[in-house]
């Protein structure tokens, strides 16, 4: 299916590895015109490379941190006018909520909260006038099903997903739409990361940990990060136009209810 795409304008935040960057690929996969960001210089260089490889299509890199006010004004001065933005950063670390500070919390907020809500604010509205705009934000299967480890994440990105339903009814009249893409459990660092953690708490090996996290999962596998850009690409598409104020949740069929 052509998704109807080309010459479209994206910034893809947090795109130098894992699901960020695979968001990058497909959407340079279909012909638009991708800016990507992070922090490491030769992690994002190596993404530019390997997406213009695989697409033809090379993306401009901005070194930025998202949380940043400079960083963001680097972001949207490199890809202004952008027809798409995908919202993604690092996830907070894991841990038991009695551990955290308010500067934990004020991080956390940070990342994946208040930085998704400031690039919404510096775009939405070219995106209104020239009546086409696409926003997903990269989330967390924790919005849905609640992990007690991820107290950060639960409750941070939560805050932008009520934002975020508020927002999306607000602008849909004009054709831009504000979804959240929730992964379940996906083959990044950011898994491994988190396996790591929970091999650490429960005094388990890591290999152990993670064949019993993957071996529940009704898929019994984690989801590669192609599945997840390619469902970003089609939320990005002209065909989804009448799809917004979801929470779209990709996880094998990990989330067990109805709805
Ligand atoms: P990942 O593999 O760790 O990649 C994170 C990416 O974000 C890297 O490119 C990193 O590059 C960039 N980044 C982090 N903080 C940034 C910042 N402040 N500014 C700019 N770039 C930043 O993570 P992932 O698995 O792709 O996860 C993406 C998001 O989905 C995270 O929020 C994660 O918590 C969430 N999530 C993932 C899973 C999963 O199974 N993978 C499940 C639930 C939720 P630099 O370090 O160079 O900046």
């Amino acid at each position: 299916m052509d998704l109807g795409l080309r010459g479209r304008k994206a910034i893809v935040c947090a795109a130098s590895q894992g699901l960020g960057k695979a968001c990058a690929m497909a959407l340079a996969r279909e012909g638009v015109d991708v800016v990507i960001v992070a922090r490491r210089r030769e992690v994002l260089d190596s993404a530019a490379r390997e997406i213009e490889l695989a697409t033809g299509n090379r993306p401009q890199t901005v070194l930025a941190d998202v949380t940043s006010r400079e960083g963001r004004d680097a972001i949207v001065s490199t890809g202004p006018e952008p027809d798409i933005l995908i919202n993604n950063a690092g996830g907070p670390p894991p841990g038991d909520f009695r551990s955290f500070e308010r500067d934990d919390w004020i991080r956390a907020l940070d990342g994946n909260m208040l930085a998704p809500i400031a690039l919404i604010k510096s775009t939405i509205d070219g995106m209104v006038a020239r009546k086409f705009g696409r926003i997903v934000n990269i989330t967390s299967h924790a919005v849905k099903a609640p992990v007690a480890m991820l107290a950060l994440s639960n409750g941070t990105r939560s805050g932008l997903t009520g934002f975020v339903a508020g927002l999306a009814r607000s602008v849909a009249e004009h054709n831009v739409t504000v979804n959240n893409l929730l992964p379940g459990t996906f083959d990044t660092d950011r898994l491994r990361s988190n396996l790591a953690a929970l091999a650490r708490n429960s005094s388990r090996s890591v290999a152990e940990v993670t064949e019993e996290v993957r071996a529940s999962n009704p898929s019994k596998r984690f989801g590669h990060p192609d599945e997840f850009g390619a469902t970003c690409a089609f939320l990005c598409s002209a065909q989804a136009s009448y799809i917004t104020g979801q929470n779209i949740l990709i996880d094998g069929g990990a989330y067990p209810g109805t709805f």
